[in-house]
């Protein structure tokens, strides 16, 4: 699963968005997030935003993001 952190905050770019084949992002507050359990996770997005901030849930310290991605695209 591919989650989205701090970084995409103020972000103007949706690139991410367009390239998703399952469209699992969504609108977060300020920034945007991706949906953990509908990431099929391949990678496709990840080099596509400019501002580095899509990220594998397996880096360090991932688990308060995969958390806040999941909180944000459930409150539609
Ligand atoms: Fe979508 Fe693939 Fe990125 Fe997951 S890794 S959010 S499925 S583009």
């Amino acid at each position: 699963t591919y989650i989205v952190t701090d970084n995409c905050v103020a972000c103007k770019y949706t690139d991410c968005v367009e390239v998703c084949p399952v469209d699992c992002f969504y609108e977060g507050e300020n920034m945007l997030v991706i949906h953990p359990d509908e990431c099929i996770d391949c990678g496709v997005c990840e080099p596509e935003c400019p501002a580095d901030a899509i990220r594998p849930d397996t880096e360090p310290d991932m688990e308060k993001w995969v958390e806040f991605n999941r909180k944000y695209s459930e409150q539609w």
